[in-house]
């Protein structure tokens, strides 16, 4: 088995698809090495084991909206897409979507997957219960009131298997978006907050080179007023995908046209299903008032970035309470690349550009390339070593572990 990027394949020495929560309680209890698999969309190792691989889609699938509370009640495999039409039908709606549905719900939340939106937390904000099975065989269903909730919500793939959440729902609503072009370097590090704070969702697109950011994709409420200020950009008039030279015929629909949630906060349309990519990502995490000086750091080192590049994305990302989340008590900015495949090449630029985002204290992507050895993660989050702890609770022997985990938790200590 590979990722979706194909630039791994997964070590695991058996694949196992229980049918029901019982054989999966049983399966990890009796794991030396278990490890869950989404959808597979990450880049790095943070899904591999050299154990079991454990995939949900035999399980029995749910989805029951309570509306009186305000929730949706889901299996751990279900697809944001999947999740996303159901609730439409149904009349609500999630707060944000990443750009692409195809992820499952459980994978994104567990490494902190995030939309845009300076008032838009990742995902995982929406989560109000969690059903786990731990590294004992024992199934749990922790909320907002057990103290492990905030540590297993974004928990990295070390404090369980996720079975079932619990989501915060919203009634359904309709965005509009518009791409803004030729937005000056200097106007977007003058307003920086100003431009992301000017619709609900906003995205801008540069490989750092030359004197403007060429797209500046923007979602709005269909209840927010119209854009009182273009900021020296020009809005567009044809519909436009985020790479210049490609055919916008995948995008979804710009040029102001009211639609739904699902048809809008995502880049890309849902029938439009790439099985495997041609791309790798990273993505660094930062203070939102840290991102002009970040931003001015890349583009010195545009000439090296940009032949690398298929696009960069900047977003925004409201602050939560999940301690191992990037947005961890901060309201962020996102720096996000599409590489071209060139794994190795990528690989030894990383360092540079990671070095250049350290001042900034950037916390890395949980499921993006990254060099582990660059960050003290301790000094990053400051939960960081009850983390660690509870890991080491929980999971003693490591069954959850793998290459990843070992180098940002230190290897697991066995009694
Ligand atoms: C084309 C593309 C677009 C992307 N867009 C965005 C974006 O807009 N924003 C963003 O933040 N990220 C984005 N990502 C990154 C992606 O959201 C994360 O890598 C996410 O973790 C992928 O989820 P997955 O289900 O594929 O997880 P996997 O890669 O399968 O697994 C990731 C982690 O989750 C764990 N896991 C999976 N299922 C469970 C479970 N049931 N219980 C416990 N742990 C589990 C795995 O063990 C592993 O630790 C994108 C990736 C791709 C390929």
């Amino acid at each position: 088995m590979k990722n979706w990027a194909g630039n791994l394949e997964y070590s695991s020495a058996e694949v196992h698809r229980p049918t029901s929560v019982a054989e999966l309680q049983e399966l990890v209890a009796s794991a030396t090495r278990v490890k869950a698999l989404g959808s597979r969309h990450s880049f790095n190792t943070v899904a591999d084991t050299d154990g079991i691989h454990i995939l949900l889609d035999a399980l029995p699938q749910s989805l029951v909206v309570d509306a009186a509370k305000g929730t949706v009640k889901v299996s751990g495999g279900i697809s944001y897409g999947a999740l996303g039409r159901a609730l439409d039908e149904q009349g609500f709606a999630i707060h944000n979507l990443a750009s692409l549905p195809h992820i499952s719900v459980a994978g994104a939340i567990q490494t902190g997957t995030h939309g845009s939106g300076v008032n838009n937390p990742s995902l995982a904000a929406a989560v109000v219960g969690i059903d786990l099975v731990r590294a004992s065989g024992e199934l749990v269903t922790l909320t907002a009131d057990d103290d492990e909730f905030l540590a297993s919500v974004v928990g990295v793939g070390a404090l369980g298997i996720v079975t079932g959440l619990e989501l915060a729902v919203r009634p359904s609503f309709e965005v509009r978006q518009r791409v803004l072009t030729g937005l000056s370097w200097e106007s977007a590090l003058t307003n920086f907050q100003g431009i992301a704070s000017s619709a609900y969702s906003v995205s801008f697109f540069t490989d750092y080179t030359g004197d403007t950011i060429p797209q500046v994709w923007l979602k709005a409420l269909d209840t927010e007023a119209p854009l009182p200020d273009l900021f020296g950009a020009t809005a567009a008039t044809t519909a436009m995908h985020p790479l210049p030279d490609m055919s916008a015929e995948n995008c979804t629909e710009q040029l102001d046209v009211a639609g739904k949630w699902l048809d809008r906060l995502p880049h890309f349309r849902h029938e439009f299903t790439p099985s495997n990519g041609e791309e790798l990502q990273s993505e660094f995490l930062l203070p939102l008032d840290q991102a002009p000086a970040a931003l001015q750091a890349v583009r010195g080192l545009s000439e090296k970035l940009a032949p690398l590049l298929f696009i960069s994305e900047i977003r925004t990302i409201a602050a939560d309470e999940f301690w191992l989340s990037p947005f961890y008590e901060q309201q962020s900015v996102a720096l996000h690349f599409t590489w071209k495949p060139l794994q190795p090449e990528v690989e030894a630029v990383l360092p540079e550009l990671e070095e250049a985002l350290r001042p900034f204290g950037a916390r890395p992507h949980w499921g993006k390339l990254f060099t582990p050895g660059q960050y003290d993660f301790a000094a990053l989050y400051p939960r960081f070593e009850d983390f660690r702890a509870l890991v080491q609770a929980n999971d003693p022997s490591g069954k959850f572990r793998n290459s990843l985990l070992d180098s940002v938790l230190g290897v697991a200590v066995t009694s």
